[in-house]
């Protein structure tokens, strides 16, 4: 029998998972040092090419340095062994963390909020498309049976896998689209939340390949598709661990308040975070159900940010259920990031005791056009480069990470357009669809 073989890898700002293995039996002795690493790997884009310019050219070395609490084994099937994962941060030679290293830049935004006071509890929920001669019958109606056993063995097995590593999967359903699925995970601590969000990408990916199909993340498989989501269900907790994301009467409470109004204020920089790619924004739009625009809605799924329901029915406290949906994210970002930009900015919202943003108890279309600003209401970027430019623009949000690290994205996101410039937009989402 062969011995298996541990993966170590980070998640890079093209949102892939990346990195080097070794042997198991040597893993326990070698984790404390991790695998090398090489700095110009942070540039890379989607297609593979190295953006340029970039701040590290060929020079440096850097240490991969697992997390064991971040980990998952992808289990043998079809004759593919079993191979464990294990998420790191990114370290100097001598142990110090990296400037740019993704996963610090969340441990760092979550400490920012620890020292308001405050603990985040997060859950990603994500969507994806299936695709393949595996996935019978094709074209399922929508949320049906039908659907749902049309992508088995492969759900049960990644239900079954995601249970068996205490990953905590929630539900498991045929979505709105064609070939469409999402898995949601119960919440945990943020870390936790983002490393998850990282773990389950990388085992639907894998099963699913095993099983003869391929799975794609991408926000939009093609122009008219239903897009794919990645939703951040968020929730505020204090020092003594009380719930204070909404009181009683279901309204946000003062922290959470200034928190949703920081996220809504900086909701472009946040965007150049969450949704980075050349397509997010055609998933975008009313009657998408993704985030019409920037604002907090109740029960609304075109908001960016949605009040979710405080259900009492099965007994439990509706305030610890309490929690907002950031809708506007896809997996063309690197979970990390994202939620750490969210958390920027809310804990930005939180140090100006910003007032509590409008909450819309309607429908977007309602609400006049003359109308939204007032209440707070504003478009989104409606295209990566005004994304990329309003990121720029925010002075605040241009703190929130190492001048490098924002260089090295907005370099790499700039390089994706222009290689795409003169590509249809069907190629376009094909060419995300491929590789995300
Ligand atoms: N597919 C939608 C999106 O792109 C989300 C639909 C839903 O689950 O509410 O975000
Ligand atoms: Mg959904």
């Amino acid at each position: 029998m062969t011995a298996p073989l541990t993966f170590i890898a980070t998640c890079d700002l093209v949102a892939l998972t990346r990195g080097r293995s070794m042997r198991t039996d040597d893993y326990p002795m070698r984790r404390t040092a991790g695998v090398g690493w090489v700095p110009a790997d942070l540039a890379l884009t989607t297609f593979g090419d190295i953006a340029s310019p970039n701040p590290f050219g060929s020079l440096g070395d850097l240490r991969l340095v697992p997390d064991d609490a971040a980990r998952i084994t992808l289990p043998a099937i079809a004759g593919r062994p079993e191979t464990d994962v294990v998420l790191a941060c990114i370290a100097e030679e001598d142990g110090r963390a990296w400037r740019c290293d993704p996963r610090t830049a969340l441990v760092d935004a979550l400490a920012t909020l620890d020292e308001a006071g405050l603990r985040l509890v997060a859950s990603f929920e994500q969507e994806f498309t299936l695709s393949g001669p595996a996935l019978e019958p094709r074209g399922a109606p929508p949320f049906s049976l039908e659907a749902h056993r049309a992508a088995e063995p492969f759900g049960t097995e990644l239900v079954h896998a995601l249970q068996t590593q205490a990953l905590a999967p929630e539900t498991w359903l045929p979505e709105y689209g064609d070939g469409q699925y999402e898995i949601t995970l119960a919440a945990t601590d943020g870390l936790a939340a983002a490393d998850r969000a990282i773990l389950v990408r990388a085992l639907v990916r894998d099963l699913a390949a095993a099983r003869g199909l391929r799975a794609s993340f991408a926000p939009l498989v093609a122009p008219d598709a239903v897009g794919n989501g990645v939703h951040i269900h968020l929730s505020l907790w204090d020092r003594a661990g009380r719930p204070v994301t909404l009181d009683p009467s279901g309204a946000l409470t003062g922290p959470a308040g200034s928190f949703a109004a920081g996220v809504v204020a900086h909701a472009p920089g946040i965007l150049a975070w969450a949704a980075p790619s050349v397509i997010s924004s055609l998933r975008f739009g009313p009657h998408h159900w993704s985030s019409a625009a920037a604002f907090v809605g109740r029960q609304n799924r075109e908001a960016m940010l949605r009040i979710c329901p405080m259900p009492t029915l099965g007994g439990g406290d509706p305030l610890r259920a309490a929690n907002l949906e950031f809708r506007a994210c896809d997996a063309t970002a690197n979970p990390w990031l994202a939620l750490a930009a969210i958390v920027r900015a809310g804990v930005d919202g939180l140090r100006e005791e910003l007032p509590a943003p409008h909450v819309l108890e309607g429908e977007l279309e309602d609400v006049p056009e003359h109308e939204r600003a007032r209440l707070g209401i504003v478009p989104l970027p409606g295209d990566l480069e005004s994304a990329l430019a309003a990121l720029e623009a925010d002075e605040v949000a241009c703190g929130w990470f190492d001048p490098d690290l924002l260089a090295t994205h907005v370099a790499i996101r700039r390089t994706e357009l222009e290689l795409l410039r003169d590509v249809s937009p069907a190629e376009r989402c094909e060419r995300y669809a491929r590789v995300i």
